[in-house]
């Protein structure tokens, strides 16, 4: 019999229950207590959930009050001798004081927060150090797994592998890699498989996620090293080992001598490695298939999945088969049911995580029953993807044709950067280090509430109109008042930089419950590209008008770039995404010109996750950034050499793609670098970037107004390394989470900075 199984289930709940029951836990309105219960609570659905679905190994341990890589470091011992300060009376104090830092008694600050691998996932970095030691906490895990078992007897237990773990972290005062300290490390896996075993505890996933990258030879060494020596402490547990977001490759053949009893294949990115794995599987080693996307929320091909188990079935017997998602459902939203506003017919082409887990079972129930035992439903989801195959919304002649018509010069200015720029020069009028901010300015109580009653009804369009203009008009008269150069509107409009452009484009659905956890109890709700995409009419050509109108200095046009849009939003799966992201780059390009022809000097095409798309594996990033590239060229070039087009770019190592970031060709590029000190750049400087640059002078991230003389310290540091002719003054990124009074105050310190070096020139 093939086992219906999941390698993990979202943790916030269906309604963000568990981001609630945390930022009330943080502003001290509930304790400890009523938070565990309320975790518990969602913890116990989900399983109950699982269950009722069908699936007979439900993930235990996937749950986490705030990030799982963040439990593990826990749970074997490595608390950074800075967290193990005496004033962090409880596990929960010094738990949340590593998450986010702490105030209360000792000041702390946050471990390190990074992505997830390609996903939009944040974990906390394990630090580990020379000295490290470790030592097994896992008798909250163990408990999990009891109340688990109560559930399902089956509960796997989702154990994050050693090698992966120290990878995932950062050895503290050395270069060496942090893989020193497996060998010290591996006995607390030793202890915890021993417990796992004796809490009787059958089939274990062992997450090795870094099988899904290129590995070194030292990297696939340890791997060997450790599932060998811990092959001794297994008992009766099986271990499946488990790795996603990418095809194994020339992994393949590892993952298999590996001593466990499956290998995890992600056949949603890799469906090709099914016929390899099925020559390398070994006599008795099974296969879990991931046969359903966990990462997006497309209603699987159930015909075409299943084919693909009988072809296993066939092969190796259903008997050594696991039916899987992809991935964790960590990264889908929870429950479709929930969605009251898309519309019939997208809806049927959607499932969320909950529907899911019926697709795992319905897999599972036709291997080991056939086909006819789930005739109807096979029959239902064929119809629904006939549906999507043959719409006009997903498949629209018109747009396809535009598409295909774009040439070489589209993604080309006219004149190069030198010829623009001293017509830029002639039109703006601009002093040396021009002084401006990256779009957004305050959204205070009152702009979030405004926005609120607009979507719910409660204020008529023509009032929130209005009540925009006058914010808007605020915003550019303290701006004007502040001495800044360049101006903009202010994004009082906005939710968010790609939701607001969702929510206009055809091809696209915004839903209303699909939250998905972005680290602790931070969630996005990605708008779903479903179709083709177009623009049905101008998107923030009358905004940047109205502000444009109320002053000589020029404000800036804002748009999001197609492949932050792309990047940030659940992206269709039946065309490549470099397709999608063209027809969304055409879109920006009809919005650029329509702001150009509005009289709007200056554009700005935020592109912030530039880097974040790059794909895992060194091989495809090439093609990846050259389409990139493309899809903001194609959005910028439309328009005539005297407008000026700025690009911001945050979170980012900028320097492994900076041929790709000057190959954009932005007339201007604002960047984060003030935390660094202005070192990254360094990187602009060697590489001889061609084009204007704004390095941020002051970190928005914090409520602290910088010194005057902090930001001309920053500013002579840049000068000294760009000429003063091609540098510009800003923050670090957009300013709508903080405060007007600090804002105001740190702008006019930036305005005066700006000064203070000019006359120094
Ligand atoms: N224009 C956007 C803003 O200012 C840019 C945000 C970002 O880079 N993440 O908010
Ligand atoms: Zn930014």
């Amino acid at each position: 019999m093939a086992i219906a199984t999941n390698l993990g289930f979202p943790r916030i709940g269906a309604k963000r229950e568990l981001k609630w029951q945390l930022e009330k836990y943080w502003q001290g309105k509930i304790g400890a207590e009523a938070l565990l219960a309320g975790a518990a609570e969602v913890r116990e659905t989900n399983w109950q959930w699982q269950a009722e679905a069908g699936i007979t190994q439900i993930p235990v341990g996937d749950f986490s009050l705030y990030d799982h890589v963040l439990d593990w470091a826990i749970r074997v011992g490595a608390v950074p001798g800075a967290y193990q300060n005496g004033k962090l009376v409880s596990h929960l104090d010094r738990y949340f004081a590593m998450a986010r830092g702490s105030q209360q008694g000792v000041d702390l600050p946050a471990m390190e927060m990074t992505k997830w691998f390609n996903t939009n996932y944040h974990y906390i970095v394990p630090e580990w150090s020379v000295e490290q030691t470790f030592h097994l906490d896992a008798d909250a895990f163990l408990q999990d797994i009891a109340a688990a078992q109560q559930v399902s007897p089956a509960a796997r237990p989702v154990v994050l592998g050693p090698v992966s773990l120290l990878l995932l972290g950062k050895l503290k005062d050395s270069e060496a890699s942090p893989l020193v300290l497996l060998d010290r490390l591996l006995p607390v896996y030793e202890q915890l498989l021993q417990r796992l075993n004796a809490a009787g505890c059958k089939w274990v996933q062992w997450d090795e996620p870094v099988l899904a990258l290129d590995l070194d030879l030292a990297t696939q060494e340890a791997l060997r090293h450790s599932l060998q020596q811990l092959s001794g402490s297994l008992g009766n547990v099986k271990l499946v080992l488990t790795s996603y977001f990418e095809s194994l490759r020339e992994n393949l053949p590892l993952a298999f001598e590996l001593p466990v009893s499956a290998v995890h294949l992600d056949l949603v990115y890799g469906p090709e490695q099914l016929a390899e794995a099925l020559r390398y599987v070994r006599d008795g080693q099974s296969l879990s298939l991931g046969l359903i996307d966990g990462r997006n929320v497309w209603r699987t091909d159930l015909t075409k999945a299943l084919a693909q188990a009988e072809t296993a079935a066939e092969a190796i017997g259903s008997d050594r088969l696991l039916i899987a998602p992809s991935c964790s459902l960590l990264h889908s939203p929870v429950d479709l049911a929930a969605e009251t506003e898309i519309d019939d017919e997208v809806k049927s082409w959607l499932a969320f995580a909950r529907q899911k887990l019926d697709e795992i079972t319905t897999i599972t129930t036709a291997l080991n029953s056939g086909r006819a035992a789930v005739a109807e439903t096979l029959a239902l989801n064929a119809g629904a993807l006939e549906t999507r195959r043959t719409s006009i919304r997903t498949h629209n002649p018109a747009i396809r044709d535009r598409v295909a018509a774009i040439s070489p010069a589209n993604l080309k200015r006219t004149g190069d950067y030198t010829v623009r720029q001293s017509q830029q020069r002639a039109r703006l009028k601009l002093p040396p280090l021009p002084t401006t901010t990256i779009g957004s300015f305050p959204q205070t109580a009152a702009v979030r509430q405004a926005r609120a009653a607009f979507r719910k009804g409660e204020l008529p369009a023509e009032q929130y109109r209005q009540f925009l203009e006058t914010e808007t008009e605020a915003c550019i008269r303290r701006q004007e008042a502040l001495g800044l150069d360049v101006l903009v509107h202010g994004e009082f409009e906005r939710n968010d930089m790609v939701e607001y452009f969702g929510e206009q484009l055809e091809g696209f659905v915004v839903s209303k419950n699909g939250w998905v956890q972005s680290y602790g109890s931070r969630c996005v709700k990605p708008p779903i590209i479903f179709g083709d995409i177009h623009r049905l009419s101008a998107m923030t050509v009358p905004m940047a008008q109205y502000a444009q109108s109320l002053t000589d200095r020029p404000v800036k046009g804002m748009l999001t770039g197609p492949v932050t849009i792309l990047c940030w939003s659940f992206v269709r799966d039946d065309q490549p995404r470099w397709v999608t992201c063209q027809q969304i780059a055409l879109a920006i390009r009809e919005e650029s010109i329509d702001l150009e022809q509005a009289g709007i000097g200056v554009i700005q095409i935020d592109e912030p996750a530039l880097r974040e798309g790059l794909p895992l594996r060194k091989s495809d990033q090439t093609d990846y950034l050259a389409w990139a590239v493309d899809a903001f060229r194609l959005a910028s070039s439309g328009i005539r050499d005297e407008t000026q087009i700025h690009t911001h770019m945050c979170y980012c190592e900028f320097n492994e793609i900076l041929p790709a970031i000057a190959a954009l060709d932005a007339d201007v590029i604002s960047i984060e670098t003030s935390r660094s000190q202005m070192e990254l750049l360094d990187g602009f400087v060697e590489f001889r970037y061609p084009n204007e640059i704004g390095p941020g002078v002051y970190d928005i991230h914090s409520p602290r107004v910088p010194a005057t003389t902090e930001m001309v310290g920053l500013l002579k540091k840049a000068v000294e390394v760009i000429p003063a002719e091609r540098l510009w003054v800003n923050p670090d990124c957009g300013l709508k989470t903080r405060g007007w009074p600090e804002v105001e105050a740190a702008l006019r310190a930036m305005v005066e900075a700006a000064q203070e070096v000019r006359s120094l020139l």
